[in-house]
């Protein structure tokens, strides 16, 4: 079957799965859907026997038919390699009577590595396959880390270069020493003088300039984009749900057809909407529980059908949840709507000049499998606490908010299924915030020795992303002012100033 991809705005216009990940977003600002969510065409008990590369490819083929089978397979195998440090790429670990999905086994240890190790490679490929002879330059800004795992991702990629901007001084120690140390010829970090708004204002310019677009074709570029929105981030992910359905029961923890919940800490709902693609595709999921901090903006939604984004912004110790706009909601709002791009419309310019939208009671009953929670600041510590002392397992903050919530929904809603967790960070990119939930003394140390506690404490040696950038050089010193990014981008790429 030929599944094709049309935007959440548009009825009319179909592209193709290359044309989809080239472009990113759409002309008219909405996200690329496919026209119908693909089955799977292998049975469970198949998938139980494949390796994470194999099913990857079992469901990777499903979403992007205008791929050949060796093409998507030199993606696969380029992506999902010695970068990560287990052979299983995506390990199930039980902890007490949940099981946690560890997705933070890649080069930058984060989730983001699951799609953007391999979204260079589908990039690169989609442009063969659509005869463009311009070298990609993708444009980035970063809060911390979406950049490092891009950098990741694209350093040394043939035909691509990467340009990440980052606001001075407004991410973590780790976060910067991990993008000013990155290695790779056709990689630049630049520290803009202003916050991340104005990084990322800045990248949207630069998107939008047409002169600078005439300019970068004559040299033989053209930019892209390695968001979140892009559908060649949003397939990757599926496979690890159904990887994850597939090795448990292989191991026996399930029987075939028995339904598990699925818990995902949610910022820009990328990840949790994987997890309903898979569910779609057949994996027997029940309930998908969205997590969410202190910026509940989603479980304010799941409950009254309301999105509201006017309030206050909170920053909290999972950064990467803090979001008031869920950008990946939209494909959600779209496929409840009946694929009704109109609709979709009406709702995204009530959200875009009113900062909120209501959704009709018909839409609010298909949203049936979703449950939405949070954790308060407090409940995040205790739950990492807690689980430390009855078990030994030490998790990040994010995961700690969907281990928090997890529980809560099967104290109160009595179900016994067995539960999945996605654990989307190691502890160690998040350090500080994981040992003082701990023990409120280890605040005094610095942050290595702090690191060379959390390894005595959990019994997990430290990842080489962490014993890298302990001594390694720094590559990258350039800083400019946020006025003089296009400067910067055509001193960069030669271009002519
Ligand atoms: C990006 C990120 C999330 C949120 O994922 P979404 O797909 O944006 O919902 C959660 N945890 C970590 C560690 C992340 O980096």
């Amino acid at each position: 079957m030929n599944v094709l991809y049309k935007s959440t705005r548009n009825a009319e216009k179909t592209v193709t799965a290359s044309e989809a990940i080239l472009k990113g977003l759409a002309e008219d600002g909405g996200l690329f859907v496919p026209t119908s969510i693909p089955k799977l065409d292998v049975t469970m008990a198949e998938l139980a026997k494949m390796s994470y590369q194999e099913t990857a490819y079992a469901v990777m083929k499903q979403f992007l038919t205008d791929f050949t089978e060796e093409e998507l397979k030199h993606c696969i195998n380029s992506a999902y390699d010695e970068k990560f440090d287990t052979e299983v790429i995506a390990p199930l670990v039980k902890v007490a009577d949940t099981y946690h999905l560890e997705l933070f086994h890649g080069a930058t240890i984060a989730f983001k590595d699951m799609a953007l190790s391999i979204l260079p490679h589908l990039l690169t490929t989609a442009a063969k396959k659509n005869n463009v002879k311009n070298e990609i330059v993708i444009l980035t800004a970063t809060s911390g880390d979406t950049g490092k795992a891009a950098l990741a991702g694209f350093a040394d990629v043939p035909g691509t270069k990467i340009i990440v901007f980052y606001p001075k001084g407004g991410v973590s120690k780790v976060q910067q020493l991990q993008m000013v140390t990155q290695k790779g010829e056709n990689t630049s970090v630049v520290a803009i003088h202003g916050n991340f708004d104005d990084a990322q204002t800045g990248v949207k310019k630069l998107f939008e300039d047409r002169e600078l677009e005439g300019e970068l074709a004559a040299a033989g570029y053209q930019f892209s984009s390695a968001n979140s929105i892009n559908i060649g981030r949003l397939v990757p992910q599926v496979v690890y749900y159904v990887y994850a359905y597939a090795k448990l029961l292989e191991n026996e923890q399930i029987a075939d057809g028995e339904l598990i919940n699925v818990t995902v800490p949610t910022g820009n709902f990328g990840n949790i909407l994987a997890a309903y693609f898979a569910k779609q595709m057949g994996v027997p999921i029940g309930k998908l529980i969205c997590a969410s901090n202190e910026n509940k903006v989603l479980f304010d939604f799941f409950q009254t059908g309301t999105y509201d984004r006017n309030r206050e912004f909170v920053l909290t110790s999972s950064p990467s949840m803090d979001i008031l706009i869920s950008s990946n909601l939209e494909r959600l709002i779209y496929m409840i709507a009946g694929a009704d791009a109109q609709k979709n419309n009406q709702l995204m310019a009530d959200l875009k000049s009113k900062g909120v939208y209501h959704i009709t009671d018909d839409m609010k009953e298909k949203l049936a499998g979703f449950v939405g929670g949070y954790a308060t600041e407090e409940e995040t510590k205790e739950m990492i606490r807690d689980t430390y002392r009855e078990t030994g397992y030490i998790m990040d903050t994010h995961t700690a908010v969907a281990a928090y919530v997890n529980r809560k929904v099967k104290a109160e809603s009595k179900d016994t299924a067995k539960t999945l967790v996605a654990s989307t960070a190691s502890p160690y990119k998040f350090a500080r915030s994981v040992m003082t939930s701990i023990d409120e003394k280890y605040d005094e140390l610095e942050e290595f020795p702090l690191i060379d506690e959390l390894e005595k404490l959990s019994g997990v040696a430290i990842p080489n992303a962490i014993k890298e950038i302990r001594d390694a050089e720094v590559l990258h010193t350039t800083e400019c002012d946020v006025d003089a990014m296009k400067a910067t981008v055509k001193e960069i790429l030669k271009v002519e100033v």
